[in-house]
């Protein structure tokens, strides 16, 4: 299959920022004419208005996703909330940089499945999941819905157990139910969140960056010392600490997307709905629609001959993408886990695959293009 066949590309990040170039060069100006490239007031104010975009008290910038979720685990050892050797149920489903901090901490990840009709953690199998050395759950809003629930609350409240969203993919985000706050978006409804700003998501850097948002004053206060060293004031260190802070470009430039946010959800929910009621193949199951608790990161149908359906939308000109192939314990990094029995991940893994949704890269009117080519899809 050639390159310039295809009509309707899975993502193409120049289309997605075009309408932001402007803003972002007067966000990189900005900087320039500060001289202030790491941390300052672009940092400072990005903080400030992801936590009230949020409805946290805390947003701390952080280097990238993973790091945020990273420096999470690390406040709460400082803190003693955690240790080495402590249990956090993690969804088996999930992007490996859900992961990868658990284990990088000296932590120990306790897999459990999924819903497959939301990809989110089924509360029952997260029950089950809960040993005597548990004392965390990252939950993760996959693909952009909201995973959080009363009664994944309550199971945390009753086990005493820290509640981590990881939001990387759903900013802007709306819950059913507030969180303990009162906020009802995604990384105001656990203990703490983790975001991600990596260029594909639906609030993307040009670059790497991500934040921690919190109402804990103290995780906060820890979350900023551990990203800077370890340290409040200069070359006085507190704790053994990282170097994982925010760029101010980054910043800046968030700065001028983050506004953009819901408008930007608005669209995908747009195209979303068009593949929601025009896909009609008993061969192709569709997400569950749940509403505004879903901002579409992905829109991921389910496909049992998965390979065979991306080679026929690919002879049609549309471009497809799988997230993700492979779930955590089938990992080459994670092998001791390799015999654990998850046959939900498993054939999450072997059905998934992601249409284009991108704002500008694929709009309504390809979306029903598409699900006309999807309509006529039939096994081989
Ligand atoms: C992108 C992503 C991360 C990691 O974010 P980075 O900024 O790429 O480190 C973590 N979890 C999920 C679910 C993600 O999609």
């Amino acid at each position: 299959m050639t390159e310039n066949k295809i009509k309707y590309p899975f993502l193409d990040l120049g289309r997605v920022n075009e309408p932001f170039l402007p803003a972002i060069r007067r966000a990189v100006e900005r900087v320039l004419a500060d001289g202030r490239y790491i941390g300052g007031n672009e940092v400072e104010a990005f903080e400030r208005e992801l936590a009230a975009f949020t409805g946290t008290r805390h947003a701390v910038g952080t280097s990238n996703g993973l790091d945020a979720i990273r420096l999470i685990l690390r406040a709460y050892m400082e803190m003693g909330r955690l240790k080495a050797g402590d249990e956090v149920i993690v969804p088996s489903n999930t992007f490996i940089a859900s992961v990868l901090p658990v284990t990088d901490c000296g932590l120990t990840p306790r897999f459990a499945e999924p819903d497959p009709s939301t990809h989110n953690l089924d509360p029952e199998a997260v029950e089950a999941a809960i040993g005597p050395r548990t004392r965390a759950i990252i939950t993760v809003h996959l693909y952009g819905r909201i995973s959080y629930s009363e009664r994944l609350a309550e199971t945390a409240k009753k086990h005493g157990l820290l509640l981590i969203e990881d939001s990387a993919q759903a900013i802007g985000a709306i819950s059913a139910v507030a969180g303990p706050g009162g906020s009802r978006r995604a990384g105001a409804l656990g203990d703490a969140a983790a975001f991600s700003f990596y260029p594909t998501k639906n609030t993307g850097a040009l670059g790497d960056a991500g934040a921690v948002t919190t109402d804990d004053d103290e995780l906060a206060r820890t979350v900023r010392m551990l990203r800077n060293y370890g340290s409040e004031h200069s070359y006085h260190h507190e704790m053994s600490g990282l170097n994982c802070r925010l760029d101010s470009i980054q910043a800046a430039i968030l700065r001028e997307k983050l506004p953009m946010t819901d408008a930007e959800n608005a669209a995908r929910r747009a195209t979303a709905a068009v593949y929601g009621s025009e896909i009609q193949n008993s061969h192709v199951i569709l997400p569950a629609d749940t509403g505004s608790d879903c901002v579409w990161h992905q829109y991921v149908v389910r496909v049992a001959d998965r390979d065979g359906f991306r080679r026929f939308l690919l002879d049609r000109g549309v471009e497809t993408s799988v997230h993700y192939p492979v779930p955590p314990h089938r990992q080459p990094c994670y092998k001791d886990y390799a015999g654990l029995a998850l046959p939900v991940a498993d054939r999450l893994a072997s059905e998934v695959v992601s249409l284009p949704i991108a704002p500008r890269c694929t709009g309504t009117d390809d979306a029903r293009e598409i699900a006309a080519i999807i309509n006529s899809y039939r096994p081989q």
